[in-house]
């Protein structure tokens, strides 16, 4: 057993055996008393002897369970399963559940933390079943078992009901998180359909993520896309040049297919007047880059340079000097050393694209949902001089 959790069932023991002693004040003389006290120290004995399983069966024997120690076993129940021994903690809260003594909002929150650690354990569909219970009926509890649910939900990519369960906590709740929330589920749902060759209701789907959310950079990169696959080229445009003023520290992702829009036009000014806006709003490495080579294309290679140099000089990026690098060399041609270029692409390889900023968590992939603490719409594009 590990040390952690002998010290939680010693922390137990010694609580028990106070709540005992103002009992035993209360009900002098009494035989129960004395009955406790046996089981109290019974249980002391299987803790000494490092048997847990025993101890533990004794201590939840020893008292009533009652408003004055029922927070105690789920205090117990919490560190078990916290400390991943799950098993240990199912038992705690399903022998508290067979308590007839428990108040009905007692019963309700042991519930709770029963369905938690089937959530814990895997199980899922023990979970579900709990929570929906508790739902039916209005108490204190609802909220929180509405937001497990809405975890399960997530967990097992049900999106309509996770539709279902975040317009209910919107509507309870005056948090404005819930409309972002929502926003993202109909972008999921929408990417759903979008792999199921369904593209009305894709469609339909991202017009509800708008109307949640008329700032949901996602929405409108997929509608981009569907837009771009479509050969609707100003249609993507416009979608993927509103992420500018949704959240200009997105404008990264709508680049590469805003360059394939333009690119099916036949003039390309629209692009360049797009990226020099982009600049004069917030200057970004990715933009930097892609104006560069929009500039090698049109002007050749001595007009890009000088462009580079410029922007490098008021920001300057890792991205910004592997393009420069790249370009000395393309002008070099074999005269010029390729170790430079190596050594600023390996470099740029090493480094992480997107970071979460609530938990840190950093990759090249963008998630919606971050993959360490699950929270919606936190990663973003690095800032700072190995990133935008
Ligand atoms: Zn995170």
């Amino acid at each position: 057993m590990p040390d952690l959790s002998l010290l939680v069932l010693i922390v137990v023991a010694i609580v028990i055996g106070y709540l005992l002693g103002l009992y035993s004040k209360r009900r002098a003389h009494s035989v129960e008393v004395a009955s406790f006290n046996k089981d109290y120290f019974v249980g002391l004995n299987y803790l000494l002897n490092e048997q847990p399983e025993e101890a533990i069966d004794t201590f939840i024997n020893a008292l009533d369970v009652n408003s004055d120690t029922v927070d105690i076993y789920l205090a117990l129940g919490t560190l078990f399963c916290k400390r991943g021994e799950v098993e240990r903690s199912i038992r705690i809260h399903q022998d508290l559940l067979a308590r007839p003594s428990l108040t009905t909002s007692q019963s309700i929150k042991v519930q709770l933390d029963l369905a938690k650690d089937y959530m814990y354990a895997g199980l899922l569909d023990r979970a579900e079943a709990i929570l929906v219970d508790i739902i039916q009926h209005n108490h204190e509890h609802k909220g929180e078992a509405l937001q497990q649910l809405l975890k399960i939900y997530e967990q097992e990519r049900e999106w309509l009901k996770a539709i279902d369960i975040a317009e209910k906590l919107r509507r309870s709740s005056s948090e404005s998180t819930y409309y972002k929330r929502l926003a993202f589920y109909y972008c999921e749902l929408a990417d759903h359909h979008l792999n199921e060759n369904d593209r009305i209701m894709a469609r339909r789907c991202l017009r509800n993520a708008m109307g949640r959310d008329r700032d949901c950079v996602r929405a409108s990169l997929l509608l981009g896309k569907m837009d771009y696959q479509e050969g609707r080229y100003r249609d993507a445009i416009k979608s993927l040049e509103r992420i500018s003023r949704q959240n200009n520290a997105y404008i990264p992702l709508g680049l590469p297919l805003l360059e394939k829009c333009y690119d099916h036009l036949s003039g390309k000014g629209g692009y360049g007047g797009y990226l020099a806006r982009c600049l004069n709003e917030k200057r970004g490495s990715t933009v930097i880059v892609a104006m560069t080579r929009l500039l090698l294309k049109e002007k050749g290679v001595q007009h890009a340079i000088d462009f580079l140099i410029t922007q490098l000089y008021k920001h300057p990026t890792l991205k910004g000097l592997n393009m420069l690098v790249e370009l000395e060399y393309a002008r070099g041609g074999e005269q010029s050393s390729p170790l430079f270029l190596e050594v600023t692409k390996n470099m740029l390889a090493l480094k992480p694209v997107y970071a979460c900023s609530a938990c840190g968590f950093s990759g090249k992939e963008m998630h919606w949902q971050c993959p360490g603490c699950k929270k919606w719409g936190v990663t973003m594009p690095i800032q700072g001089i190995e990133g935008e």
